[in-house]
């Protein structure tokens, strides 16, 4: 069920336009730049005090982070933040991410349209975009849900609703980007969004899986430094 309504906001791009969406985006930033430290309480009452609002948005935004796999909640214990994945939970995601997105990425690129590579260009355009140097935290928070979109718009290109479900129930962006806040940033990436983006247009399944495979891995190379 809460799948479901994940897909439906995902679908609208939008989370409900009611004044928690302030606080669900500085939650949100604070969790992303482990401001709020992986596995950390979040008291409702500090935070609502700490934001300068009432406790009732504050308890919204949770329960969407709760949904979005960034916080849990715990019987008598209240929301504490998402641990950090260990290790091996962090092997074992690459391994799945490695078999899945490289042939969903074959798949969308046989079922491309040029409304939906219109769409990959977008996305891919937002997460070059520096925008207003703002502070740090938000253009990397920003960077996290661009990332996840252009990935999700891949995927729904693709066309295969259980790699495209089995992938929204790890969560995959929301914890590799907190490791990533560790190592280094973004151009890498980007560049290797390009090349998913030439074989799209060129209408290359082939070399989209490649690139797909390429990126995936590197990405792991990049985030394993946050082991070391
Ligand atoms: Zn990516």
């Amino acid at each position: 069920m809460a799948d479901i309504e994940q897909q439906d906001r995902k679908g609208k791009l939008a989370r409900p336009s009611s004044i928690s969406e302030g606080v669900y985006d500085r939650i949100y930033e604070r969790i992303m730049a482990l401001e709020i430290a992986p596995g950390a309480r979040i008291p409702i009452d500090a935070l609502a005090r700490d934001l300068n609002v009432s406790q009732t948005p504050v308890r919204e935004a949770l329960s969407m982070l709760e949904r979005e796999g960034l916080v849990r909640k715990a019987h008598l214990i209240g929301y504490s933040a998402a641990p950090q994945l260990t290790r091996k939970e962090f092997d074992d995601l690459y391994t799945f991410r490695l078999l899945l997105e490289p042939e969903a990425a074959r798949l969308a690129c046989r079922n491309m349209t040029p409304e939906a590579l219109a769409r990959l260009e977008t996305d891919a355009a937002d997460m070059g975009r520096g925008e207003p140097p703002v502070d740090r935290n938000s253009r990397y928070s920003r960077f996290a849900r661009a990332d996840a979109q252009f990935h999700d718009d891949i995927l729904a290109i693709g066309g295969n609703q259980v790699i495209r479900q089995a992938l929204a129930d790890q969560h995959v962006h929301l914890h590799i980007f907190r490791l990533m806040f560790h190592s280094r940033v973004t151009q890498e990436a980007l560049e290797e969004h390009e090349r998913l983006l030439v074989a799209f247009r060129e209408g290359d399944p082939e070399a989209a899986h490649q690139a797909m495979y390429d990126h995936i891995d590197r990405s792991r190379a990049r985030l394993l430094l946050a082991y070391e």
